[in-house]
């Protein structure tokens, strides 16, 4: 029979643990499917930006494994983690977008990387840690099917700590492969889906383990429905199959649930006005939209196609229409900007009257082309990872100084959230659920999430 082994898996911190992270940041579901993958044995799960890994508590000391998830910026802190805890004798597996993108470099600080999605590995990886068969790399040949995914362990995660607990995937993958990002290299070039059915059976049990307070269920009752936490897709794009949108969204209705998801701006026209109606029928209320720049040529440089910046007001006023807010995302630091992008980004987003906005500065991460490219072109500045968090500038801009796009990007987080900004973009004062949500949201932005 197989050993029980008693396993931690961690969430590195990147960033600033603590209030913020319960605003603004969703569970590791990452690590509860983990669990899930090979159910046998005791695991705990730490998210640092919630917890503090405590090296002399009963958990870790008696831990044979220990399991970190590596974005780019927690890289670091990651490979801190792990060089102590290999010191105190344990297995130290690693995995994630950043060490699938460089093995090599977290094979100095740990004993195994899994590359790619660890479907299919993990329960062999478990097994080949008993008597010293433990391979250095494990990587499956094929894009795991997405049928038949056990449902994540979600009882391991502390619910209190986070404000949008309820988080699911039902789509890995994406066709449109731009020049900055790694998610097609990662999850492949193609849209991969889980079955409706097993989908919407996770959410009722989901809603079933949801134990929401009094007030919470009176306005539930209010609003005619399930008194239950929104929800959150996590996917990449949610409308990203038409077909399976519109399954999906069907099967949903009847659950009376509120959700939210990312899209690509391309599904808000009026050609697909039946679609955006079915998903506000079936309670979406809120869409993330990369719409990386305003600038057609910037678009063009990073292979966005389905972006057309003369798309967007209409996006937007369409999605207004049926109730949803939006959050459109800005990255700035593309060839060929200057100095007048932010000014230009800021008054835009205002004048479409975006619900909320974020703005990033262009970050090539390892895997993907643009690292390649400006690599090639000696324009990396800083490989210390810990500063990939989209906040200031890793490399040389084409258009300004790297210190100017820093600023510049802080400066359109404290002009968008202005107060007269804030009073400008105002939703209609008869749509009283969508106020409701656009004056929290732009509050707590407001408040805690400082630029820098
Ligand atoms: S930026 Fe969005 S659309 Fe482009 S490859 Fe990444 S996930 Fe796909």
């Amino acid at each position: 029979m197989q050993k029980m082994h008693k396993i931690v898996l961690i969430s590195p911190t990147a960033t600033r643990p603590g209030f913020i992270s319960k605003f603004f940041r969703f569970p590791p579901l990452n690590l509860a499917l983990l669990a899930a993958l090979a159910p046998d044995n005791d695991y705990t799960i730490i998210d640092e930006n919630i917890d503090t890994v405590e090296y002399d508590s009963e958990k870790i000391q008696k831990a044979d494994i220990i399991g970190l998830t590596v974005m780019t910026a927690q890289a670091p802190r990651a490979y801190e983690l792990a060089d102590r805890m290999r010191e105190m004798g344990k297995t130290v597996i690693m995995g994630g977008i950043h060490v699938s993108a460089l093995p090599e470099e977290a094979l100095e600080h740990c004993d195994a990387v899994v590359v790619g999605e660890a479907e299919g590995i993990w329960p062999k990886l478990l097994e080949d840690c008993e008597g010293g068969k433990l391979q250095k790399i494990y990587k499956n040949k094929e894009l795991p099917d997405l049928s038949d995914l056990p449902v994540p362990r979600r009882n391991l995660l502390k619910r209190k700590n986070y404000l949008g607990f309820n988080t699911l995937h039902v789509s890995r993958g994406c066709p449109f492969n731009c020049f900055f990002c790694a998610v097609s290299r990662f999850f492949g070039a193609r849209y991969r889906f889980r079955p409706v059915k097993e989908v919407i059976k996770e959410i009722e049990t989901m809603i079933e383990a949801d134990k929401i307070s009094f007030w919470r269920k009176a306005i539930a009752k209010l609003w005619d429905k399930a008194p239950v936490d929104p929800f959150a897709f996590l996917d990449d794009n949610i409308f990203g199959q038409k077909e399976y949108a519109r399954e999906l969204f069907e099967a949903l209705a009847p659950l009376r649930i509120f959700w939210g998801g990312q899209a690509s701006v391309n599904v808000a026209t009026p050609e697909n006005e039946d679609l955006l109606k079915l998903a506000a029928k079936s309670g979406c209320r809120f869409l993330f939209i990369g719409f990386e720049s305003i600038d057609q040529s910037s678009l063009t440089g990073i292979g966005k196609k389905v972006n057309k910046p003369e798309m967007y007001a209409q996006a937007v006023k369409l999605l207004h229409k049926y109730g949803i807010t939006v959050l459109g995302a800005f990255v700035f630091g593309f060839d060929g900007e200057d100095e007048t992008v932010f000014k230009r980004t800021v008054d835009f987003a205002k004048l479409i009257k975006l619900d909320l906005a974020q703005f990033a500065i262009l970050t090539p991460l390892p895997g993907t082309r643009l690292m390649e490219k400006l690599r090639e072109e000696k324009r990396i500045l800083d490989e210390n990872w810990s500063r990939y968090s989209f906040r200031t500038a890793v490399f040389e801009p084409s258009g300004m100084s790297p210190e100017e796009l820093t600023r510049g990007k802080e400066w359109a987080w404290q002009e968008f959230y202005s107060w007269s900004s804030i009073l400008r973009r105002l939703p209609p004062l008869t749509n009283l659920p969508r106020l409701l949500v656009y004056a929290i949201s732009n509050i707590a932005y407001r408040l805690f999430r400082r630029p820098g």
